[in-house]
């Protein structure tokens, strides 16, 4: 049998110890964490500054409303896996270029693969570039969208919620919907369509 722990460790250490077009330029690489047996991945953008001088993700001012709006669904951060699309902080927070995210693509893949999680929460518009290539968060937020193996949902990015109450408030609707989504996934019946075709599901 797969020891699941033994292949994240091995994971983590691959991340910390990988070299990147961006490791010259930052302190360390930031590997996700959390709860490997979670069936929900969040995944935001690559870390920001304290998250490069600490080593984990999501530890920053953005990290913080993440965690203030899993709490209003019960959840705490150790309960869930957080991820970013890249492990290295790009020079002065810039954002990540395509052959950056390109080179941090394996990365997230394995963290996947492992986990196998049940719905795929993108936070902000780097997250669903990835995934769900054309979209906008503004038309596919709070909705359900199967493609391939996974079920994607969207919402914006924390850190523009910082700022914004009225994107928080959605952020917290939005997160709401994420408990029962989880529920209902295995209740779907299997995808008939094109692989690659983006199915909405569940909410509609
Ligand atoms: N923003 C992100 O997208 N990821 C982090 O880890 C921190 C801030």
């Amino acid at each position: 049998m797969v020891d699941r722990q033994a292949e994240f460790k091995k994971l983590v250490k691959d991340i910390e110890n990988h070299t990147c077009s961006l490791r010259a330029g930052c302190l360390q690489a930031v590997p996700g964490e959390g709860n490997i047996d979670s069936p929900v991945v969040f995944i935001g953008e690559g870390p920001g500054r304290v998250e490069d001088e600490l080593g984990r993700p999501f530890v920053g001012s953005a990290g913080k409303l993440l965690e203030e709006i899993l709490s209003t669904i019960g959840w705490k951060r150790e309960d869930v896996y957080i991820t970013n699309v890249i492990k290295c902080r790009p020079p002065n927070n810039r954002d990540p270029l395509v052959p950056e995210v390109e080179e941090h693509k394996p990365f997230l893949e394995r963290e996947l693969e492992l986990i196998k999680p049940k719905l795929i929460v993108l936070l902000g518009r780097h997250a669903l570039q990835w995934f769900l290539p054309g979209e906008k968060i503004s038309d596919i937020r709070g909705t359900a969208k199967r493609k391939g193996k996974y079920v994607f949902f969207a919402s914006y990015h924390p850190a523009a919620a910082l700022y914004d109450p009225k994107l928080k408030a959605t952020l917290i609707s939005d997160f709401k919907k994420i408990p029962v989504l989880i529920k209902k996934i295995d209740d779907l019946p299997p995808s008939t369509e094109d692989e690659s075709a983006l199915q909405t599901v569940l909410f509609g």
